[in-house]
């Protein structure tokens, strides 16, 4: 009886061992951001889709049927949040999404849930722009915000693929140790950046420049969302000039017509940071991206 027992069961496991060792998790990532911390955590046991580029604005998308095949095969939807995927991540959802990976299921983190908001309305109404009510949901550029919300993500890989979570685990560790060493590199730098002063087109740096004590003394646009106007880009200057301002901050799909403008007026430089992975050829990490943001704001400042 022992024998067949044991053969029963080394059957079982032979039938069962090729199905669930080639299954990889798929993830569904908003943004090029999402995707790589996606990859750092997940590494070989998952399949990585990313909705967006860096050059596109993640604001206004369409949910195109490449987002909805890409949605249909989720096990895992990984985006900003706060709204900030409002006008296509929904109708993917419901078009294409199976039921793990709908709002308050494992299957679905959104950033910005699980860390601080900056910028959060009691109320908001459409005199202010294109606000995001729920706080601002670029938290992405907050570089202790990414572990963080890297422990998030492991947590649910965990329970979507407990077979391998000790490798999730060793790999989040690793990403961390070599986050941390980053970070302090970071630190030293925004030390040097605290008080500076610089110009934005769309709040969307918030978090960075909040964690680094720089100063936004302006934005392009005259409300969030809205494009600038002739009107406020005369007034920013008239303001400007009575400042020291080291840069106009432009993100890489961000039209930079007024900054040009303003950086030609009031001669400030105009620093085309990356903004995201894949923002520009020395950022292709996470890692790479801050490191080459806090290099260009201080060279900027020096
Ligand atoms: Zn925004």
């Amino acid at each position: 009886m022992k024998n067949i027992f044991s053969l029963l069961f080394g059957l079982g496991l032979l039938i069962a061992a090729p199905a669930s060792a080639q299954a990889k998790v798929n993830i569904f990532a908003c943004e090029p951001e999402w995707g790589a911390l996606a990859k750092e955590v997940g590494g070989s046991n998952v399949d990585i889709y990313t909705a967006t580029k860096a050059t596109q604005d993640v604001h206004h998308m369409r949910a195109k049927p490449s987002l909805l095949a890409a949605m249909r095969k989720a096990d895992l939807v990984f985006c900003s949040g706060a709204a900030l995927e409002s006008g296509w991540l929904p109708i993917l959802t419901q078009k294409a999404g199976g039921p793990d990976v709908q709002p308050n299921t494992v299957g679905w983190l959104m950033a910005s849930d699980h860390v601080p908001k900056l910028e959060v309305m009691e109320k908001a109404d459409r005199s202010m722009g294109h606000v995001h009510p729920e706080g601002n949901p670029h938290v992405h550029l907050n570089p202790e915000y990414i572990p963080q919300i890297a422990d998030f993500l492991a947590d649910r890989l965990y329970q979507i693929d407990p077979d391998n979570a000790g490798t999730y685990t060793d790999n989040l560790e690793s990403f961390k140790a070599r986050w941390n060493t980053n970070l302090n590199q970071w630190k030293v730098q925004a030390a040097r950046l605290k008080g500076t002063n610089v110009i934005v087109h769309h709040k969307n740096w918030a978090y960075l420049t909040d964690w680094a004590d720089i100063n936004v003394v302006e934005s392009l646009e005259p409300k969030p969302g809205l494009p600038p106007t002739t009107s406020h880009l005369e007034s920013l200057l008239q303001s400007v000039k009575k400042q020291k301002v080291s840069a106009i901050l432009v993100a890489p799909f961000e039209n930079d017509e007024a900054a040009k403008w303003l950086s030609e007026k009031a001669a400030i430089p105009i620093l085309y940071l990356p903004y995201t992975v894949g923002g520009n050829a020395n950022a292709s990490t996470l890692e790479g991206m801050f490191s080459e943001t806090f290099r260009m704001l201080s060279e900027a400042a020096s």
